[in-house]
Order: C-alpha cells, then sequence, then structure tokens
C-alpha cells in the first residue's frame, strides 16, 4: 500500500540515534536544548520547548497562555481532535468557529461574526487557536487584528506547517501569536518519532511551560524560595507533568531538521505534478494563497458529493492506494455531541468533511508514483 504519508529515516538519522544510546545521557542532556534552539534559530523564534507530542505541548501552552478551569476556547473542526482536547484537559470550555470554504482554515469572517455575538453575551473566549491546515497558513494578521480589539490570545496549532511561510517570515516565529506548537509525529513534515514543540518569543510564556513540561519542578535559584539552597535542592512551585522529550528523540530531530527546506521543496513539487495532472479533473483543489507559501502536509482533493467520495476511497484503497481523509469535523464525535454540539452546527467544515480526500504525498514518493495514483483516481472517477 502506497501510504498517505510517511518518515523518512537516513544512515545518519539511526547513527545519530544509535550515538546516544551508546552515551551517558538518554534523557536530560545536551542534544534537547540544541534541538530546541535549532529548531526556534530556524523558524525565526526567540525559544522553543520540546515535549513528548504535540498534543502535551497544546496543553502545556494553553495553560501558560493562562487557561483555567471555566475558560473559553475556541479552534476550528477541522482538525485532528487534540487541538480541542487539549483545552478540556485545562477544565477549559471548547467552541469551534467555521472554515474558509476555500482554504479549509479558520474563517476569519465567521471569527468577526462570532465575536459580536460573543461580546454581546458577555463570553469572549481566552484563547484562539487557528490550524494551519495541510501546512497552509491562517490568514493570522487579520486574527491578530481581531485579537487585539477583542482581547483574546492566539496559539498557532501549526502540526502541519513547519517549513511554512507567511508574509515572508517562516510559521514558529509567532509573527501574530503568543505560542507555535509544530508536531513531530511520523506523518508529519519531520518526526522524532513522537514528539512535540512550542515556540515563543515571551520569556515568561517559555519559563511556564518549561515549568510544566517537567513535573513543576525547578533547580533555579531565581525560582526557588530558599536562601542558600544545598546541590540537591529542587522545588515544586506548579503542578506540571512529565512531558519530556528523550534525547534519542531529539538526535534524530536535528538530523531530520537539516533536511526540512529538502523536504518541503520536494513536497511543492510533487503537489506540482499533481496539479499538472488533475488540473481538467473535476475535483477542487487546495486553494494556495499569495501571501502565504505551504509546508504541503496534505494534499486533499474535493469530490463532487458524499457517495463518489465513498466509491472512490473504497476503489483507491483496493488498488493499493492509501488515500486518507482529513478531518472528521472535531464537534461531530462523540464525544462532543456529548457536550451539546451536532451536525449542522458548522456547515462548511461538514461539506468539505463530506466530500474530501487525501492523496498520497511525501518526500520519497518518485513522479511516477504520483502517476499511479493519478491513474487510478482518473479511473475511478470515470466509473464512479
Ligand atoms: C498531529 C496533530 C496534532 C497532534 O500531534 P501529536 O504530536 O501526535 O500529539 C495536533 N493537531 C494537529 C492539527 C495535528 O495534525
Amino acid at each position: 500500500m502506497l501510504p498517505y504519508g510517511k518518515q523518512d529515516i537516513r544512515h545518519e538519522d539511526i547513527n545519530a540515534v544509535v550515538d546516544v544510546l551508546k552515551s551517558d545521557l538518554i534523557t536530560q542532556g545536551d542534544l534537547v536544548p540544541k534541538f530546541e534552539s535549532s529548531v526556534a534559530e530556524k523558524v525565526g523564534a526567540a525559544h522553543g520547548v520540546a515535549v513528548n507530542s504535540a498534543t502535551s505541548a497544546l496543553h502545556i501552552a494553553y495553560m501558560a497562555a493562562g487557561l483555567r478551569p471555566g475558560g473559553l476556547l475556541w479552534t476550528v473542526p477541522n482538525t485532528f481532535v487534540a487541538t480541542a482536547n487539549a483545552a478540556l484537559y485545562c477544565g477549559a470550555d471548547v467552541d469551534f468557529v467555521d472554515v474558509d470554504p476555500r482554504t479549509y482554515n479558520m474563517s476569519v469572517d465567521s471569527l468577526e461574526e462570532k465575536l459580536k455575538i460573543a461580546e454581546r453575551i458577555g463570553r469572549i473566549p481566552d484563547l484562539v487557536v487557528p490550524v494551519h491546515f495541510a501546512g497552509q497558513p491562517c490568514d493570522m494578521k487579520q486574527i491578530r487584528e481581531l485579537g487585539d480589539e477583542y482581547g483574546f490570545r492566539i496559539i498557532e496549532d501549526a502540526s502541519h506547517a513547519i517549513g511554512a511561510s507567511y508574509q515572508s517570515e517562516q510559521i514558529g516565529a509567532c509573527q501574530f501569536s503568543d505560542i507555535t506548537v509544530f508536531s513531530f509525529h511520523p506523518v508529519k513534515i519531520i518526526t522524532t518519532g513522537e514528539g512535540g514543540m512550542a515556540l515563543s518569543n515571551n520569556p515568561e510564556l517559555v519559563a511556564r511551560m518549561v515549568l510544566l513540561r517537567s513535573h513543576g519542578v525547578t533547580r533555579s535559584a531565581d525560582l526557588i524560595d530558599k536562601q542558600d539552597a544545598e546541590a540537591w535542592y529542587y522545588e515544586q512551585i506548579d503542578l506540571g507533568f512529565n512531558y519530556r522529550m528523550t534525547e534519542m528523540q531529539a538526535a534524530l530531530g536535528i538530523s531530520q531538521l537539516s533536511r526540512l527546506d529538502e523536504y518541503v521543496d520536494k513536497r511543492h513539487s510533487l503537489a506540482k505534478h499533481y496539479d499538472a495532472l488533475l488540473g481538467d479533473a473535476p475535483l477542487v483543489f487546495p486553494y494556495q494563497t499569495d501571501t502565504s507559501r505551504s509546508a504541503y502536509h496534505l494534499y486533499p482533493v474535493m469530490l463532487s458529493n458524499s457517495d463518489q467520495r465513498r466509491f472512490v476511497f473504497d476503489r483507491m484503497r483496493s488498488r493499493g492506494i492509501g488515500v486518507n481523509v482529513h478531518y472528521i469535523p472535531v464537534h461531530t464525535q462523540p464525544w462532543y455531541k456529548s457536550k451539546g454540539f451536532n451536525w449542522g452546527d458548522y456547515a462548511v467544515a461538514e461539506d468539505y468533511y463530506s466530500r474530501t480526500m487525501s492523496l498520497p504525498l511525501f518526500p520519497q514518493m518518485g513522479l511516477h508514483d504520483v502517476e499511479r495514483v493519478v491513474a487510478e483516481l482518473r479511473y475511478a472517477l470515470s466509473v464512479s
């Protein structure tokens, strides 16, 4: 089966991980800080906080940004469940903003409309979390203007978007946000097996995330109460977690990061090949804005209707093409329905979901793989 996404592990990656295994420290050594500063430097942020998944990064980012029990976070339905779940971990409520019909990212118009209503009923969100779906950056400048007007903080879920850029800055630079989160799950742009990172230019947010990542425990003389503390002494000053990344993962991440540009360029050339070969097919393609460059984590196409999508999906899978669907709208999951959401709440995200299908796209694919996918897709469409 040709999968929809897959990691690229090379000899140098394996050697980097094996070197760590042969060394004294396999956790809490020098490589995690080195990976953090390498990613931060690459994307133009002041600091990075590496953790064991993007889900953990979202959780401590939300906490650091002040999301509390009874608080409120808004995100989009067209995302992986983790974006919303992490708000529930904080004891906060989640609500959703519908997506733009062209980019499938948070619609600025829907956000503005919902904010006007929220102001009238007196419940402005504490946090708004745009998701750079498929690697395409959201309209961050407009979202930030609304944030300044209404007084909410912004965290970017950039799980799909390391290597993307927006208005000439890299995603991760936090130009229009407080914190940006990357995922290093194997299907994402670069991988550490499992892993994630929160980037920020705000030293207070960074310090809080560093504490929360490791039990809320610190040895920092600036943070502990005790004067003239003994060498063994530490204090727990917050209730944190064990969300730490290992040295093996950081070594893999550093090695992968050196190929980030190569990966994103390859994704673009594969996507261009899809564009050229499928241009006249009865499909809707991912719209690319002219103010940004996507990381092309996904190549989703929209079909005519849900019946055709189901037929074409099954046919592609039976022919060894690992198509997938991103995303089942979060608010339609049974867990979220039990909180009062339902089908019909977010029409654009639901219509998009009912017809979308992600085609295989990952760096070791060749142009011949794209051609095979296209041939199978054209055939499936012709008999659907
Ligand atoms: C993958 C993903 C996550 C979760 O990432 P993990 O590293 O697997 O925890 C969160 N949000 C989005 C949009 C994702 O695609």
